[in-house]
């Protein structure tokens, strides 16, 4: 077995899935935790923006408050209902100053009940008619407690030019359609609280007092807002800036515009704008809020900005540590791997190492574990298979030697046997034949008339000399063969005169029994042994007659097949069990023992037959149809 790849080896699949395995819960962990909370801070800074927002809110609607308590305070107060009704103006003068100290707010101005301006707190210009819708619904007994829009009128005639005025100095990409053929915006967003004044004595509106807190470059809201906030905060007249706690150079950033998304969503459809903005020089996450008048008009927006930064470096960070997590259970998985890896493949090298040796035919080489586990069992069972398997060889080895020697002892007795087949054989021969030549002269009347029965005996002895010599001529061809001393005498042989001379030598036998021989053999010439190709044939058609019921056919064919002659000897004798089939070829063998007695044979026949026709580089086999009949087949090669 060749080397295996470094990558295919157990300890690297083994490193691999234990970093796979350990890195797996540290991703999931990694990626859910991560997700979790980035989901949370991002929710978080919802929170807190809505939070912002609510205090932002919260604290312009404390700023309302506090005007309209000053302001129904001052209306129910019988010092300014004592000087209206005196007209006295100094005094009251005096209250509206007082009024717009106390409540921190930019002007206070008192109206008499048809609208007519009694009195200003920031100047002496009053007698004018002021009938705004505020105005005119506080006449009608209504209270107006709202964020509104002072028009470029009411700031001149309040002298506030100075607080409202805000140069639009950058128009940037949007500007709102109203605003576009303007430089400077004189219009005020204003905290307004406007009470009617009620005689103590008739209960008639005698006019109404207007407490106003103008927004406009107002730091004190939104620095307040910063205070409690920390984080930034616009006020918006329509779409533009006029009140920041944010810095751009030094300077409050006001008189630019909103952009224009937010615009859309803000003051034109009213909705809360969130979402990512950049904002002078970095970027919040922000929140727009439409601010609306007493009437509901959207009229400006409150803004509050929370900077991404805190969040996104706390993500950062959190993602850092994650990474960093992973990275040590990646090196720390690697660590334990590689000594997982070096306890376990380690013992499964010198494991491999003795199966090798083992399979090189070491028996010898012995595993040493000392792990204290299943590896040392597994070590153990190994060395004690490798001592079974050595004393097993050991014994097979000394088995195999005694098998040799009596392979051996066989061997020589098989030749000895052979040669003294051989020898008995030869000197049976001489004898047998002189006996025979005796016998045929006394038969043939050579040596004087013999009289019928003495006739009859020696006919019989010389018919057993027959087969005794066929028996002697047998054995020393087989013993020729099995030592490999068969000659063979190949030459142009016509099949058709061997079969024709076998059946002529044969007919007295068949004759005997009123066997019938059909010879259909074609004209074939092949190169064969004449004489023992001869004997073959003999054989088998000698088996057919032998065999054969009386008055029965023996059928001879031969025929050409590819490069071979094809020869049959067909019978209908008492066939051979299909058992039997291969074991008739071999030495001695004979189906039925009795039955040998009644045909009398040696069993040598047929093994001598195969034996020719393999050395012609033939085959011989039978098929057989038990108790009717059988078929020798024999196939030879026309040219051997
Ligand atoms: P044998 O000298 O006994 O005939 P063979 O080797 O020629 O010896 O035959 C072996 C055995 O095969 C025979 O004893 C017989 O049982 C069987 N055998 C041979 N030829 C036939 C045949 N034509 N029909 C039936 N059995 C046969």
């Amino acid at each position: 077995m060749g080397e295996i790849p470094k990558i295919r080896k157990f300890g690297t699949k083994l490193t691999i899935y234990s970093i796979i395995v350990a890195l797996i819960p540290v991703v999931i962990l990694g990626v859910v935790s991560s997700h979790t909370i980035t989901q949370t801070m991002n929710e978080q800074a919802q929170d807190k923006i809505n939070t912002d927002l609510y205090a932002a809110e919260e604290f312009m609607g404390h700023n309302l408050d506090k005007l309209s308590s000053i302001c129904e305070y001052t209306v129910n107060s019988p010092d300014l209902l004592e000087n209206m009704k005196n007209k006295n103006i100094k005094n009251l003068k005096n209250i509206l100053l007082l009024t717009k100290k106390s409540s921190d707010a930019d002007f206070v101005t008192l109206f008499d009940n048809t609208g007519n301006v009694v009195l200003r707190s920031n100047n002496n210009n009053y007698g004018d008619k002021e009938l705004s819708d505020h105005i005119k619904k506080v006449l009608n007994g209504s209270n107006v407690t709202a964020t509104i829009i002072l028009d470029e009128n009411t700031v001149k005639k309040e002298n506030l030019e100075n607080k409202t005025i805000i140069y639009i100095f950058d128009k940037g990409d949007f500007v709102p359609l109203d605003m576009e053929n303007k430089s400077i915006e004189y219009r005020g967003l204003a905290l307004v609280s406007i009470k009617p004044i009620y005689d103590n004595n008739t209960g008639e509106i005698m006019g109404a007092l207007m407490i106003s807190k103008v927004l406009n470059k107002d730091t004190y809201i939104v620095d307040k807002i910063k205070a409690t906030t920390k984080d930034t905060s616009t006020i918006f007249l329509g779409g533009l800036r006029i009140s920041t706690n944010v810095q751009e150079n030094h300077e409050r950033a006001i008189g630019t515009f909103v952009s224009q998304n937010v615009y859309e969503q803000v003051i034109k459809k009213g909705e809360i704008y969130y979402g990512r903005a950049f904002v002078v020089d970095d970027w919040y996450l922000t929140a727009y809020k439409p601010i609306k008048d007493d009437n509901n008009n959207i009229i400006g927006m409150i803004y509050v900005g929370v900077p991404e930064k805190p969040f996104i470096a706390l993500q950062d960070k959190i993602k850092h540590i994650i990474l960093w997590v992973g990275l040590v259970a990646f090196l720390m998985a690697l660590v334990v791997s590689v000594i997982i890896n070096s306890t376990i493949t380690r013992p499964i090298k010198k494991l491999k190492k003795g199966v090798e040796m083992m399979g090189k035919g070491d028996y010898n080489f012995r595993v040493n574990i000392n792990s204290n586990d299943e590896f040392e069992e597994l070590a153990h069972a190994f060395n004690k298979m490798a001592d079974e398997i050595k004393s097993s060889q050991e014994k097979l080895k000394k088995q195999a030697e005694k098998l040799e020697i009596s392979y051996n002892e066989l061997k020589k007795l098989d030749k000895f046997k052979s040669e003294i087949i051989s020898i008995v054989s030869h000197e049976l021969r001489t004898p047998l034949t002189s006996i025979k030549g005796y016998v045929e002269l006394v038969l043939d009347g050579t040596m004087g008339t013999i009289n019928e029965s003495q006739k009859r005996c020696l006919e019989i002895a010389n018919e057993n000399i027959d087969r005794l010599k066929r028996l002697i001529d047998n054995m020393l061809d087989l013993s020729k063969i099995e030592r490999g001393e068969l000659k063979m005498d190949i030459s142009k042989v016509n099949l058709n005169d061997i079969v024709q001379n076998v059946v002529h030598s044969l007919k007295p036998l068949a004759d005997g029994k009123n066997i019938k021989i059909i010879n259909k053999v074609e004209p074939i010439t092949a190169n064969l042994d004449k004489d023992k190709i001869t004997g073959v044939l003999t054989n088998l058609i000698e088996n057919a007659i032998k065999f054969s019921p009386v008055n029965e056919n023996v059928t001879i064919e031969a025929f050409k097949e590819n490069n071979m002659v094809h020869i049959t000897v067909k019978d209908n004798g008492p066939g051979i069990p299909k058992s039997e089939l291969t074991k008739i070829f071999d030495i001695f063998y004979q189906v039925n023992s009795s039955a040998k007695r009644i045909k009398s044979g040696s069993g040598l026949g047929l093994a001598i037959c195969k034996s020719i026709v393999e050395s012609h580089g033939g085959k011989i086999w039978v098929e057989s149809k038990f108790g009717k009949e059988s078929t020798f087949h024999i196939l030879l090669p026309l040219d051997k």
